[in-house]
């Protein structure tokens, strides 16, 4: 029999807290959680900044970058091509928010998951 329990990938090994005491490590987990953003404004994937030619006669764009930077939220799906789709200028910073959002409770969920990996190791109460 096999569990299928959702498991994030990575990449780092487990980490080791060897000189913290257990009631460190508690102090710690909550320190963490109340550092958690908004659990709503989350957004998984990358924002990425795209300068384009129009190739049209004449056009300054021929001597520069192109025009833009034009945004795109970039998101990635195990073996499928990344999906990409077109952010309007306006919402930029929102979606950067929530980019930044993710990975921000995305480490802090797994900096809290290690802690309690450490305290079932040491046989304390989780
Ligand atoms: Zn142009």
């Amino acid at each position: 029999m096999q569990a299928a329990y959702y498991q994030t990938s990575h990449t780092r090994g487990p980490t080791a807290m060897p000189n913290e005491s257990t009631a460190t490590l508690r102090k710690r987990r909550d320190a963490l959680l109340r550092k958690l953003p908004p659990l709503k404004a989350i957004l998984r994937g990358s924002l990425i900044e795209r300068f384009k030619r129009c190739g049209k006669p004449g056009c300054k764009c021929a001597d520069g970058p192109g025009h833009g930077p034009k945004y795109y939220l970039s998101v990635s799906y195990p073996g499928l091509r990344p999906q990409m789709d077109y952010v309007p200028q306006e919402s930029h910073d929102q979606v950067a928010e929530f980019v930044a959002n993710y990975q921000r409770a995305r480490e802090i969920l797994e900096e809290v998951s290690e802690i309690n990996h450490e305290l079932l190791r040491r046989r304390e109460e989780l």
